[in-house]
């Protein structure tokens, strides 16, 4: 079962995938962890990420490529593997496709979790932090027992910048244009499914349990 995730952030991505990862048994593979293992392993193609990281550059597509094609070598991959976060541009999906078929591999299902971006704006703009404690609360998910101040210490809770809604926006925005190639990518090759995921945790897992399971 070799499963891409994808999603704009707030989709609820995060949470599905270790639904999908503890059902079916298989790893869930983020791009962020995946640098962090290769890194601490001290592998050649970690060591290498490591020096573009330290200067603050990008990693370039081969570095990447082969760390991903690392990691879908190792054991646990051996049913499959659940990809977040990668591929994020054409040149790295046609990679993968090429990966793939030298491990003899192809992919099963792209899944996209989408959720309505006004929607997202409002799950990524309720965020308010403590500024004493650092303990993190939602409006609406999980609000304090007094609105705007921290449950633990009376402080006055505050929104960070990368909160407000225009940050959001524009952060969206961006998620938005970069991902319409991939999604199309995707649908042209048949894999896409997109799933409403403007709904509850478990409704949604449970569309995601069919389209894997049919
Ligand atoms: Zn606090």
């Amino acid at each position: 079962m070799n499963l891409l995730l994808m999603g704009l952030p707030g989709a609820g991505k995060g949470t599905q995938a270790e639904k999908i990862s503890e059902k079916y048994k298989i790893p869930h593979i983020s791009t962020g962890d995946m640098f962090r293992s290769a890194i601490k392993e001290g592998t050649e193609l970690g060591i290498k990420a490591k020096s573009f990281m330290d200067q603050g550059a990008l990693v370039p597509d081969e570095v990447t490529i082969g760390i991903v094609k690392e990691r879908l070598s190792k054991d646990d991959c051996e049913k499959g593997f659940l990809l977040d976060g990668f591929p994020r541009t054409i040149a790295q999906a046609e990679a993968l496709q090429t990966l793939l078929s030298e491990l003899d591999q192809e992919i099963d299902h792209v899944l996209h979790v989408k959720v309505p971006e006004e929607k997202l704006v409002e799950r990524l703009s309720g965020r308010r932090i403590c500024p004493t404690c650092g303990r993190a609360y939602h409006v609406m998910y999980n609000p304090p027992e007094k609105e705007g101040i921290c449950d633990r210490d009376g402080s006055a809770l505050i929104q960070r910048d990368d909160d407000k809604p225009e940050t959001v926006k524009n952060r969206l925005a961006i998620n938005i244009e970069q991902s319409k190639p991939l999604l199309d990518f995707y649908d042209d090759k048949g894999y896409l499914v997109t799933l409403d995921g403007d709904q509850d945790i478990d409704k949604v897992f449970e569309d995601i349990q069919s389209v894997i399971e049919n």
